[in-house]
């Protein structure tokens, strides 16, 4: 099988196990004698697929019970909206911490439902690091305080919270079960599937209890979390195939040994990528250090003709997906869960190569 190693930042890379066993399995899916893309949402078969599910992701990510797991459609992006429209009290402010074009959209939306601030940005910086979250202060009438765990354009990470009293909303898109992290610190916690967890179409919402059920009236069925969490993501017909794919994937994640196993990768695979771009005289990585995403790794070159050449080297050897986003330039390397190191190796191999040629 003649496969490329895909560095692509979303939809991204899955394990090749996790693809075999869907394929496998396509048209006779856990012997219910028809394929899971058959299955009415409403059949035994598939609602053990969404119970099973969700009582993994459960497991993996130590989610109280206190929370409600969500599979929506509408990507991250229709987050951006209905987090202000249900949660977003009258009388009161939505807190944004700005750290790239992701929180800026986010923020955008929540401007059109309320009242907004924003305690904290790194924009001044072109966003290479996590702002200075010791200082900040948050005011009285906060409905929430939302951040962007993961910036999956411009290779930061979030590693400690701000400090307030008001529930933390994370966007962890590009970061979910990439990492340990305590879900009682947040009252919410968002992912469009496509990075980390599975296929595009489906995303993950892991919501407390007590931020449900006070949208305003005249909210739209649709954009009420309530309606979900009454009927169990059941209320229209979720997004079947990729909550079966996101099981295949938290079942795989579960075989490896969990996130902590997951985690301990994750950091190989960056330090490894990392300790190339830092010891490199052409490469560098524009982020600081303490704050690099483990998911998503910017390096550059000096030049833009440079940064060509080695894309057009790198996909020679099968290396695709190199290309920076728009907005940065350069190269990124997206290393989800999903990548082993062995791929990272081969880039960090011809990275090295590459500046040899350059010599
Ligand atoms: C990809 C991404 C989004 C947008 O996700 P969609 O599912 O395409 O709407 C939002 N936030 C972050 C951090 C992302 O990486």
């Amino acid at each position: 099988m003649d496969r490329v190693v895909n560095f692509s930042a979303g939809p991204s890379a899955m394990p090749l196990e996790v693809l075999m066993r869907a394929q496998s399995e396509l048209v006779d899916t856990n012997h219910a004698g028809i394929s899971v893309l058959e299955m009415s949402h409403r059949s035994k078969a598939f609602e053990e697929i969404l119970s099973n599910t969700k009582q993994l992701l459960r497991k993996l990510m130590n989610i109280p019970e206190n929370y409600k797991i969500l599979f929506l459609q509408g990507g991250a992006s229709l987050q951006f909206s209905m987090i202000p429209l249900n949660l977003l009290q009258k009388d009161h402010e939505a807190a944004y911490i700005i750290t790239g074009s992701w929180s800026q959209k986010a923020l955008k939306e929540a401007k059109k439902v309320g009242q907004t601030t924003v305690t904290a940005t790194s924009e001044e910086d072109q966003f290479r690091q996590i702002p200075d979250l010791s200082q900040i202060t948050h005011s009285k009438n906060l409905s929430y305080v939302h951040i962007t765990g993961n910036n999956t354009i411009e290779g930061t990470r979030f590693t400690h919270l701000p400090k307030t009293d008001a529930p933390i909303i994370n966007d962890w898109s590009s970061g979910i079960l990439s990492e340990e992290i305590n879900v009682s610190d947040y009252g919410m916690i968002y992912a469009g599937a496509q990075k980390n967890l599975g296929p595009s179409g489906v995303t993950v919402v892991i919501i407390r209890d007590d931020l449900i059920g006070h949208a305003p009236d005249g909210l739209p069925t649709m954009l009420n979390y309530e309606t979900h969490t009454k009927a169990d993501s059941l209320y229209h017909t979720p997004p079947t195939f990729g909550i079966y794919m996101i099981g295949l994937m938290l079942e795989w994640i579960d075989s490896l040994g969990g996130v902590k196993e997951v985690e301990r990768r994750n950091r190989e695979k960056a330090s490894l990528l990392y300790e190339t771009i830092d010891q490199s005289t052409i490469f560098h990585s524009p982020v600081k250090k303490e704050d690099r995403s483990l998911m998503n790794v910017p390096f550059k070159t000096d030049s833009v003709e440079t940064d060509r050449a080695f894309l057009h080297f790198a996909a020679a050897k099968q290396l695709v997906e190199l290309k920076g986003h728009r907005s940065v330039g350069g190269m990124r390397a997206s290393i989800y869960n999903a990548m082993p190191l062995e791929h990272v190796e081969r880039l960090c191999g011809a990275m090295r190569e590459f500046e040899e040629t350059m010599k």
